[in-house]
């Protein structure tokens, strides 16, 4: 039986070793950390589930499948989900005013229809760039800009346009309808991730922090791009100093129960525009987005990104209070606190901007040792749909080359 080590034994580790396991290989899986899920966790409390990071997969048939093999209950949004708010002086479900609205609209349809081509983004041009370009200075500041924000943790001012447009173009994309998770959240995908694993002959090795130069044949390098520069440091010093180079940035969440719930904005949650001189990136609204999982109304709320790192400094109490401060000015709401959940993510996450788009560009023109194959939302895109699809095809690629 052919060997395959991966290194990193959060979504991406998990999902590519059950494929590689799944194709006849034997996996050795090294997570240094004690536990496996890397990003991905969820806490209890007496009150209700708080997750640690994400919490939902976009549900792609490939996401709905593997819950379906894992045997996993999908858990799928409520109704009032649907709802979406957007700040602009409170928080609006459509924060454009009707000329603002018109206008954008006399922009794009007609190129939609006529010529989808043009709206694509321009290699080295930022968000900020193509959403002026295209859109105008308000849908990009209340709209692009904070929806951008909510999935890749920074504001859009150098943030790369054709990183995370162009996928949007591609004919053959995943279509997703909505959301899905674990009944008991993202730790429940986990669990059913680490079970089949266990199936299917996987060996896990815990707290083993490990380097590739430790390791013979082909290696699957499931980390975080700064997890990739360390382990290929020595087995692979040019491949590590080019992802060395890509900006990690740090976010926090932070889920807050409440005593009593607020029913003045019942929907999945509020992104904050930048210029409100308001630090939280986002929240979630998650007694609003899935049932059961809650005694009481509780939200999530996201904050960080490279320019404000420093927030990881704030002792809890300051914490709290800036945000008792900022849910005031945004939901207009003084709620008594009866719990709360927080997580520092130091690097958490790959900074989307126009040096990873470098990066991205050299690497594909580096070669890269026939037995070192790289993974993570540093390549696929951040999501973890994204991430289960690259598991597939790097899977199928190792089983062509190595099989
Ligand atoms: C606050 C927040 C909210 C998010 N929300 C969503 C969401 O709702 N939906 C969504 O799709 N995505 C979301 N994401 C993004 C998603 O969670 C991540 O992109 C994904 O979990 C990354 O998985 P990964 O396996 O690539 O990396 P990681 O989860 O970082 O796992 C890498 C693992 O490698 C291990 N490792 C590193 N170096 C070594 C070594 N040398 N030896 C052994 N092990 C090593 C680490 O300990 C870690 O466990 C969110 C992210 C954050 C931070």
């Amino acid at each position: 039986m052919k060997k395959v080590t991966v290194i990193g034994g959060g979504f991406a580790g998990l999902t590519v070793s059950l494929r590689l396991a799944q194709k006849g290989f034997q996996v050795e899986l090294h997570e240094k950390s004690s536990r496996l899920g890397g990003l991905l966790g969820t806490d209890c409390t007496e009150y209700g589930i708080a997750e640690r990071a994400a919490n939902a997969l976009i549900r792609t048939e490939r996401a709905e499948n593997l819950f379906k093999e894992l045997g996993l209950e999908a858990s799928l949004p409520l109704e009032s989900s649907k709802k979406r708010f957007i700040f602009r002086s409170k928080p609006k479900t459509m924060p454009l005013n009707p000329l603002e609205l018109l206008s954008v609209a006399l922009r794009v349809v007609p190129r939609m229809i006529f010529a989808k081509k043009t709206l694509k983004p321009q290699a080295g041009e930022t968000l900020l760039t193509w959403g002026h370009r295209q859109l105008g200075k308000a849908p990009t500041r209340f709209l692009l800009g904070p929806a951008m924000q909510g999935i890749y943790g920074n504001e859009i001012t150098d943030l790369s346009a054709s990183l995370i447009l162009s996928p949007l173009f591609n004919k053959n994309r995943e279509r997703y309808k909505g959301l899905l998770t674990g009944p008991g959240g993202m730790q429940d995908l986990v669990d059913h991730l680490e079970e089949a694993l266990k199936k299917a002959g996987v060996q896990i090795h815990l707290n083993s922090n490990i380097s590739a130069k430790d390791i013979q044949g082909p290696v699957v390098i499931a980390t975080s791009a700064k997890g990739a520069s360390e382990a290929l440091q020595e087995r692979a010093p040019q491949i590590s100093q080019l992802l060395g180079r890509i900006e990690m940035s740090s976010l926090m969440s932070v889920t807050l129960f409440f005593k009593k719930a607020q029913t003045a904005f019942e929907g999945f949650g509020c992104l904050i525009p930048r210029g409100f001189d308001i630090k939280t990136l986002g929240i979630l609204m998650n007694s609003y987005i899935f049932r059961d999982r809650d005694k009481v109304y509780n939200e999530t709320w996201i904050l960080g990104g490279v320019k404000e790192s420093d927030l990881l400094k704030l002792s809890d109490e300051e914490l709290l209070k800036l945000l008792a401060e900022e849910r005031f000015k945004i939901l207009g709401q003084k709620d008594t606190l009866v719990e709360y959940r927080i997580n520092r993510w130091d690097h958490a996450l790959p900074y989307y901007d126009l040096k990873l788009e470098e990066v991205q560009a050299e690497l594909s023109q580096i070669v890269i040792p026939k037995d070192i194959f790289l993974h993570g939302n540093y390549l696929s895109g951040i999501g973890l749909s994204k991430i289960l699809e690259r598991s597939d095809r790097l899977s199928e690629e190792i089983a062509r080359t190595h099989g």
